[in-house]
């Protein structure tokens, strides 16, 4: 069969997690083959057994993104698997501690930086050698509506994701020439999930002037400032992954996609 992917290789990074295994079932479901890589070997091993349900190849690799010689290894057996990596979503993230700033505890800072920001950086690094190497390549990185505008008690998040951004302006003119494409999506408030009840619960706690301290009440402001007046479905993320990887955004990059119900 000809799907659209068929006969590309994807890397997809935070695969175990909500938003990674949704788009590696879109690509998937496209023809691509995917390889998944997560620090969690467990919801890893489940998310290869689902993709390989749509008849692509599928592998996991467990790996823990802030470990250079790791990624490196990662990536060296990807490519010597699948013999390419045509396309990689750069995803994996944590969403730290939820504190006004002069209390935010360092070493949190330190450890969303090293995940969100080094981790990136390692994965974009790496797989772009290779890329180089083909001059081929399409790159989404996954920054956020925080990393846009600064969302409250979030100072290690927002700042990593502010990073994001401007790592995917700065990669897309460093690999233009070789036909490496480079770009980023935004989500805002998504759910259900882990990341939606964690912040509605967390911001509830911080109590801040920005919240209520009751978590429903959080859900309902949050919700309140969509235009929309709804939260987002994780189903409504992989599209926009697929065309930022597919052709029909062929003269698009460096550009960051929200994707935030307005
Ligand atoms: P998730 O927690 O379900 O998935 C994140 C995955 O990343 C997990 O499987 C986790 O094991 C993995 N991971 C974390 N640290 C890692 C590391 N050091 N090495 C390898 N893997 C690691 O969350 P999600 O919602 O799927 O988030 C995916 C991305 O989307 C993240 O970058 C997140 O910041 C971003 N994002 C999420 C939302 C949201 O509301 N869900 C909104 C905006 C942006």
């Amino acid at each position: 069969k000809s799907a659209k992917f068929s006969g590309k290789v994807a890397l997809l990074t935070g695969a175990g997690g909500n938003i990674g295994l949704a788009c590696a079932h879109r690509l998937a479901r496209s023809g691509a083959a995917v390889a998944l890589l997560d620090m969690n070997a467990q919801a890893l091993q489940a998310a290869e057994k689902a993709v390989a349900a749509h008849g692509v190849k599928a592998r996991s690799y467990v790996c823990d993104v802030t470990d250079i010689a790791a990624v490196r290894d990662t990536v060296a057996a990807v490519v010597a698997e699948f013999g390419a990596i045509d396309f990689l979503f750069n995803n994996a993230g944590y969403q730290g501690a939820f504190a006004p700033v002069q209390e935010y505890p360092e070493d949190d800072f330190a450890r969303v930086m090293d995940i969100n920001v080094r981790g990136a950086f390692h994965v974009l690094r790496t797989v772009s050698q290779h890329m180089v190497a083909r001059r081929f390549g399409r790159i989404v990185n996954t920054a956020s509506m925080a990393g846009v505008q600064g969302p409250p008690n979030m100072a290690a998040y927002g700042a990593s994701k502010f990073a994001i951004i401007g790592l995917t302006e700065v990669a897309s003119k460093d690999l233009a020439p070789y036909n490496i494409r480079v770009n980023a999506i935004s989500p805002a408030f998504m759910g259900p999930g882990m990341m939606w009840d964690r912040q509605v619960e967390l911001q509830a706690k911080v109590g801040s002037q920005y919240f209520s301290t009751d978590p429903k009440e959080v859900a309902k402001q949050m919700i309140g400032s969509v235009p929309m007046r709804r939260y987002g479905n994780i189903e409504e993320i992989p599209g926009v992954v697929e065309f930022l990887l597919g052709e029909d955004s062929s003269y698009m990059t460096g550009v960051n996609l929200p994707i935030a119900g307005g």
